[in-house]
C-alpha cells in the first residue's frame, strides 16, 4: 500500500495525494518501505510518484531537517538521498545514519559532485551514487538492485542466526543428554566426546580427544569393545546394547583388580560414519558415531531382583529355583566327567516344636543360625538351599566314592549338635539327611532330589538324627507312609490304637516295679504297626496330642481297672512327646485324668525324651515344677542319645534316668568295663534319680547291671510288651508271692 505521509521541517503536511491506481506493486515491494529527500519538493514528489507505481512504499523528507526527523521515527529500507541540501546537507544525513547504526540502504543523488564527494559517500555506507540529471530507468534500476542486495544480506543474516540458534540448541542437546554421545575417527580415535563423559566418568573432554577407545575399556571387555567400536555398518543393522566395563578417570586400567567403584558399567550402540555417504560406490569410512549409556543403576537393580528371584529372603541361601538350575548343571558336567554327584535332603528335627514353644521369631532366627552352620560343613562349589520351611537340599557336584557323601553328611550333623544361642535361649535341634547319589539312584534332577527326600523320611521314622543313603527298597515303604498317613486321621475315632504294657523290674529281687505302656496301631489293612512307623508322622501331623491325651486316659483307665483287682505298689509309666508338653492345658488335663481315676500322682510316671527337655527350658521347668507339686513323677526316656548332660538334668525336678538301649546293647560279656553306663548309674544315684536299664536282652547284659548296682532293668528278656489282659494276669500272679 502506497504511503502518504511526507516529512516536513517545519511540520506542515503536503496535501494528500490521490492514491495511484494501478500500480504495478507486489506484496515484496509494498512490504519495502523508501525514504526520498530532496530540498525541491517538486522533485520529491516526482519521484515519490515514480516509486509509487512501481509499487513501492514512498515518503518524502523536503531537506536535511526533515529526513532526520523522518529517520528517528521510522525505519526505511532505502533513502534516496540529496547531497547538496541547505542547513543539513546529505553529509549530515549519512553521518546521522552511520551514528545511529541504522539499518537503511542509501542511494546518493546529486548535481554538480565531484569524484571525491562520490568516493566519500559510497565510504560512508551508501550503496550507489546517481548524479542528476537521471533517467527514470537507471534509478528504478539502481533501487532494484540495493533493494535485492539488501534482501539477500537479509535473507543471509536470517540463516546465519538460523544457523547459530540451530547450532546452539544442537549443542545444548547433545551436551545435556544422559548418555554420552561420542565420535571417533577412522582409527578409533575419539574425535568428540559431549560434557556428559566428565559426569559419568571424570574425565574432561580434552583427556580423551585423540585417545584411542581401549584406553578406557576394561582389559577383559576389549573384545566386544573392538566388535562395537569397529562398526562400519549403518542403521539399520547396527551394533546396538553392547554391554561393557569402562575405566573411570584415575583408576589403572592395567591393575588386575579393578575395583566396582572405578568402573562403570555401559551399554553402547555404533553407527559406521561415512563422506559422501549417499554415492554408494565412492563413500569412504571416517569413523564411528553412536550414544555409550550407564547402565550401572540398572545392572545393579537387576543384580537385586536376581537375588529376589533365585534367593531364600530368610537365610540368602539359593531358593528351590537356582538349586534346580545348579543341579541341572551339575548332572551334564558329571555326565561328561563320568563323576558321581550327591544330593542330600535335609529336614530338622524338631523345629515344629521349637516355633510352637518360642514363637516364630526364635524360629525364623534358628533357621538363620542353622543356614550359617550348615554353611560351615561345605566347600566352595557346593550349594545348599532351603526348599521349605525346615527344609534344605545340598548339592555336591562332584564325588569320588560313596563315603565322601557320608563323610559331610557326618560333619553336618556333628556340627549341629552344639546348641544354639537365639535370643538367650539355648537351642537343640537335630537333623534328619537322606542322600542320593548320580548315576546309580537317578539321572534326572527330579529323581534325584525325589529318593535323596525317600531316603530322609525313612532316617526320620527311624529315631531321626542321622542320614541314609536312598535304596530301592525304601520305595514300598514310602508308598506305606502315604497311605498310613491318611490312616492316622480316622485311627482315633474309629478306636484303632491298643495299648500293650512292659514291666519294669527290680534289678537284685525281680520284683515287678512298675509297667511302660507303649502304643500299638491296629491298622485295618496293614495290621499291627509299631509306635516307630507312626509316632514321627503324628508328631509332624499335629496328631500327636489327641493321640498323647488318649494314651494317657487309656492307660490311668487301665491301671485303675488293675487297682480294682487288688493290684497294688506299682507305677505305671507313659510316654510323652514334646507337642504334648508344650500344651497350655497339658497339666491341668493330666490332673483331671487323675482324678477321673481317683489316682494318686506318684503312681504315673510321664517319659520325656532327652531332646524335648533341652528346648525352651524355662517353660519345661516350670511344667516339671508342676507335676512335681502334685506328686508326678518323670523319666528322662533314650538317656544318653540326645544333647543333655547330667550336670544340665541336675537342675530339673527329675525323678528317673532310662538309659538308652543302645548302651545296653554294647554289652557283650559281665567283665567288661563299660564305664558311661556305670558312670551314669553313680552319678544318677549321686543325684538322688531312679535308674532304668532299657533293652535288657541277655543274661549277661542283667548280670552286668546287677555288678554295677543299677537298680532297675527292662527288656525282652524280663517280658516282652503284654496285652492289658495280659499284665493283669502277670501282675496279680507276681503279687501272690
Ligand atoms: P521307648 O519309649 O524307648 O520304648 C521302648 C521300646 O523298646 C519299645 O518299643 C519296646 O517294645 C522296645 N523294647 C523293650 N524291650 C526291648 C528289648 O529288650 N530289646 C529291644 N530291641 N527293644 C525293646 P515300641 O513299643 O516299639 O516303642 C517304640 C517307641 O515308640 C518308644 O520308645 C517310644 O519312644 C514310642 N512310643 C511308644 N508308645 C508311645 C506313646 O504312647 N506315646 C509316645 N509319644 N511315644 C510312644
Ligand atoms: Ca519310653
Ligand atoms: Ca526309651
Amino acid at each position: 500500500m502506497a504511503s502518504n505521509r511526507t516529512w516536513q521541517a517545519t511540520g506542515y503536511e503536503l496535501p494528500k495525494k490521490q492514491k495511484t491506481q494501478g500500480s504495478n506493486k507486489d506484496n515484496s515491494k509494498s512490504e519495502v518501505k523508501l525514504l526520498v529527500v530532496d530540498d525541491e519538493p517538486r522533485l520529491c514528489h516526482s519521484l515519490k510518484e515514480l516509486l509509487e507505481l512501481q509499487g513501492y512504499q514512498c515518503e518524502i523528507a523536503i531537506g536535511g531537517v526533515a529526513a532526520i526527523q523522518a529517520l528517528q521515527h521510522t525505519q526505511y529500507d532505502l533513502i534516496l538521498l540529496d547531497l547538496n541540501m541547505p542547513e543539513v546537507d546529505g553529509h549530515k544525513v549519512m553521518q546521522f545514519i552511520k551514528n545511529r547504526h541504522l539499518q537503511s540502504d542509501v542511494i546518493i543523488i546529486s548535481g554538480e559532485t565531484s569524484f571525491e564527494e562520490a568516493s566519500w559517500a559510497l565510504q560512508q555506507g551508501a550503496h550507489d551514487f546517481l548524479r542528476k540529471p537521471y533517467g527514470n530507468g537507471e534509478l528504478l534500476h539502481s533501487v532494484k538492485r540495493v533493494l535485492q542486495k539488501r534482501q539477500l544480506k537479509a535473507e543471509n543474516n536470517r540463516m546465519q542466526k538460523w544457523l547459530a540458534d540451530s547450532e546452539r540448541r544442537y549443542r545444548f542437546l547433545v551436551n545435556n543428554s544422559p548418555d554420552i554421545i561420542y565420535m571417533l575417527d577412522e582409527k578409533g580415535c575419539f574425535s568428540f566426546i559431549n560434557n556428559r563423559i566428565s559426569y559419568l566418568l571424570g574425565y574432561s573432554n580434552d583427556d580423551l580427544l585423540g585417545k584411542h577407545y581401549a584406553e578406557v575399556v576394561h582389559p577383559h571387555d576389549l573384545d566386544k569393545a573392538h566388535l562395537t567400536f569397529d562398526e562400519h555398518r549403518i542403521e539399520p543393522n547396527t551394533t546396538s546394547n553392547i554391554e561393557f566395563r569402562i575405566i573411570k578417570k584415575g583408576a589403572n586400567r592395567l591393575s588386575d583388580n579393578l575395583l566396582e567403584s572405578q568402573l562403570v558399567t555401559v551399554e553402547l550402540n555404533a553407527i559406521g560414519v561415512y563422506e559422501n555417504q549417499d554415492e554408494a560406490h565412492n563413500k569412504q569410512f571416517i569413523g564411528t558415531y553412536g550414544v555409550i549409556r550407564d547402565i550401572s543403576e540398572r545392572k545393579k537393580a537387576e543384580a537385586i531382583i536376581n537375588h529376589q528371584l533365585y534367593h531364600d529372603v530368610l537365610t540368602s541361601l539359593p531358593n528351590r529355583i537356582l538349586f534346580r538350575d545348579r543341579l541341572d548343571n551339575a548332572i551334564s558336567q558329571a555326565k561328561r566327567n563320568s563323576k558321581m554327584l550327591a544330593v542330600m535332603y535335609l529336614d530338622l528335627d524338631g523345629f515344629k516344636i521349637v516355633n510352637d514353644s518360642l514363637g516364630h521369631m526364635i524360629g525364623d532366627e534358628l533357621l538363620q543360625a542353622v543356614a550359617q552352620r550348615l554353611r560351615l560343613s561345605l566347600r566352595e562349589g557346593d550349594t545348599l538351599a532351603r526348599v521349605g520351611g525346615d527344609e534344605f537340599n545340598l548339592l555336591l557336584p562332584e564325588i569320588n566314592r560313596r563315603e565322601d557323601a557320608a563323610v559331610i553328611a557326618h560333619k553336618i550333623i556333628n556340627n549341629l549338635k552344639q546348641s544354639f544361642e537365639i535370643d538367650g535361649n539355648e537351642v537343640f535341634i537335630g537333623l534328619s539327611i537322606g542322600i542320593a547319589l548320580y548315576p546309580n539312584d537317578g539321572e534326572e534332577i527330579d529323581m534325584l532330589i525325589k529318593n535323596a527326600d525317600m531316603a530322609m523320611y525313612h532316617i526320620k521314622g527311624r529315631g531321626k538324627n542321622g542320614y541314609e543313603f536312598f535304596s530301592n527298597n525304601m520305595l514300598g515303604r514310602i508308598s506305606r507312609h502315604n497311605s498310613l498317613e491318611n490312616g492316622l486321621h480316622k485311627a482315633l475315632e474309629e478306636n484303632q490304637f491298643i495299648l500293650m504294657f512292659q514291666p519294669q523290674q527290680a534289678v537284685d529281687t525281680g520284683k515287678i516295679i512298675g509297667v511302660e505302656s507303649l502304643i500299638r496301631w491296629q491298622h485295618p489293612e496293614e495290621g499291627l504297626i509299631s509306635p516307630i512307623d507312626f509316632i514321627s508322622l503324628a508328631e509332624e501331623t499335629g496328631q500327636i496330642t489327641d493321640i498323647g491325651e488318649w494314651v494317657l486316659r487309656t492307660a490311668c483307665a487301665e491301671y485303675s481297672r488293675w487297682r480294682n483287682q487288688g493290684i497294688s505298689g506299682i507305677k505305671i509309666a507313659v510316654n510323652l512327646s514334646a507337642a504334648q508338653l508344650y500344651r497350655a492345658d497339658f497339666v491341668p488335663t493330666v490332673l483331671d485324668i487323675l482324678a477321673e481315676n481317683q489316682m494318686p500322682g506318684r503312681l504315673l510316671e510321664l517319659e520325656i525324651t532327652e531332646n524335648s527337655l533341652v528346648q525352651d527350658i524355662e517353660h519345661v521347668v516350670e511344667k516339671l515344677r508342676q507335676l512335681a507339686e502334685h506328686g508326678i513323677r518323670v523319666a528322662v526316656d533314650d538317656f544318653g542319645t540326645g544333647y543333655s548332660s547330667l550336670c544340665y538334668l541336675q537342675s530339673l525336678p527329675l525323678n528317673t534316668l532310662k538309659i538308652d538301649g543302645s548302651f545296653i546293647n554294647t554289652i557283650k560279656s559281665s567283665d567288661d568295663k563299660h564305664s558311661i553306663i556305670s558312670a551314669i548309674v553313680t552319678m544318677a544315684k549321686d543325684m538322688e534319680l531312679s535308674v532304668i536299664a532299657e533293652g535288657v536282652e541277655t543274661e549277661t547284659q542283667l548280670e552286668y547291671l546287677r555288678s554295677i548296682g543299677c537298680p532297675q532293668a527292662q527288656g525282652y528278656l524280663l517280658s516282652y510288651p503284654l496285652s492289658a489282659d495280659n499284665t493283669l494276669k502277670l501282675l496279680s500272679k507276681a503279687q501272690m508271692h
